[in-house]
């Protein structure tokens, strides 16, 4: 009988899911808007029109998303991914930054942003306490940068962005860079130049077949295997051991003292055993996969809600139940299900 009991929690409780994976990172959309159009992500020929995003009510308010965070936190999280959409179009981010980084027991908050918002916002942001920062690139070439983000990035304004990270204080920014093959493939070796020795890490990401509008195709991936080898051939590079069992991205270290490099290879060598993320939309929906097709409605719980316990139970049960290794399965008959979109749910 004592097992239907809700779980009363009094203190710090870690969770498990089906493969013995803990919970232990969080990715949270503070909105599915963006000021970007990438053909990868978010292709402007398929949105359906108005309507398509969440209206501003329907979001999560700072107080509810760290009342979500707390709940989190207290079955085990240690790291926030703040992500979107667009983070930074999110008005007030960094009053919600502030309210994040005062929970105790987060050791860590990161955020993902395509860059141009960090002129006017990076100073504010490391006020706040933000940790660290991920800022979005895939080619120093304006033309192609310009067809990839839809039409709408500006080359300069993203390293001016970066720019405005370094004087705010960021000194370890992490490049993240989609690679399309015959879209900017050709592009990366000066990329990967460009941020040698500036204490940036590159870190190469295999397209991804997330949602269900990118035209994904596998013969566009280019595996990471070959960058690990045609960097070699003109920087020797050297791998690092990883920090963490859950670590995303392999990495790898140049030989001459020039930094790191790092690959994120989820089509051509999966990490499904490591991942400890548990993902949620600014409207409050729980999904334990990126390539989920359904999720858990957790607002009315935080918006009604009124016994912590029961948004903590609920996450608990999801995360106990979980048994997601979509990387692992992919291509798998019966696999071809319809999933969630990138930009609601974050990368
Ligand atoms: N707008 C922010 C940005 O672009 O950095 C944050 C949200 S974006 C969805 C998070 C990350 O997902 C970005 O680094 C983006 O490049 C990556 N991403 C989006 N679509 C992808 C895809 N199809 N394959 C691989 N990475 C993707
Ligand atoms: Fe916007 Fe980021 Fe998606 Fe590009 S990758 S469309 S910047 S959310
Ligand atoms: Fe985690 Fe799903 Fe990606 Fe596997 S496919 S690493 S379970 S998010």
């Amino acid at each position: 009988m004592d097992m239907l009991l809700p779980l009363k929690f009094t203190e710090s409780l870690p969770v498990q899911d089906g493969f013995q994976r803990s919970l232990r990172e969080l990715r949270l959309s503070v909105i599915d808007r963006c000021n970007f159009r990438c053909t990868y992500c978010m292709p402007a020929d398929s949105l359906q029109g108005r309507g398509v995003f969440l209206p501003l009510e329907k979001l999560l308010t700072d107080h509810e998303m760290e009342d979500l965070v707390r709940a989190f936190v207290d079955l085990g999280v240690r790291k926030l991914r703040i992500t979107g959409g667009e983070p930074l179009v999110r008005p007030g981010l960094p009053a919600l930054i502030e309210q994040l980084a005062a929970i105790p027991g987060l050791d860590d908050i990161a955020l993902t942003t395509n860059g141009v918002m960090l002129t006017r916002l990076a100073g504010d942001l490391a006020e706040a306490g933000l940790s660290r920062l991920t800022v979005s690139l895939d080619t120093l070439n304006q033309e192609i940068l310009h067809h990839m983000s839809g039409g709408k990035a500006r080359l300069g304004h993203i390293l001016e962005g970066i720019s405005a990270a370094e004087a705010a204080g960021f000194r370890r920014i992490k490049i993240n860079t989609v690679v399309q093959r015959g879209v900017n493939d050709h592009t990366i070796m000066d990329l990967l130049a460009h941020f040698r020795g500036s204490g940036h890490p590159v870190r190469l990401i295999e397209f991804m077949d997330v949602g269900n509008s990118n035209h994904w195709n596998k013969s566009d991936v280019v595996p990471n295997a070959e960058w690990i080898e045609t960097i070699r051939q003109k920087w020797p590079i050297r791998p690092l051991e990883p920090s963490s069992a859950a670590e995303t991205a392999q990495r790898f270290e140049y030989v001459d003292g020039q930094g790191e490099i790092g690959f994120i290879s989820s089509i051509t060598q999966p990490f499904c055993g490591g991942c400890t993320r548990a993902r949620v939309t600014a409207d409050g929906i729980f999904y334990t996969c990126l390539f989920s097709n359904s999720g858990t409605n957790l607002m009315p719980l935080i918006r009604h809600g009124e016994d912590p316990d029961e948004l903590r139970n609920r996450i608990h049960s999801v995360w106990s139940a979980r048994n997601d290794r979509y990387s692992e399965e992919r291509g798998l008959p019966g696999h071809d299900q319809k999933k969630v979109e990138m930009y609601r749910l974050g990368g």
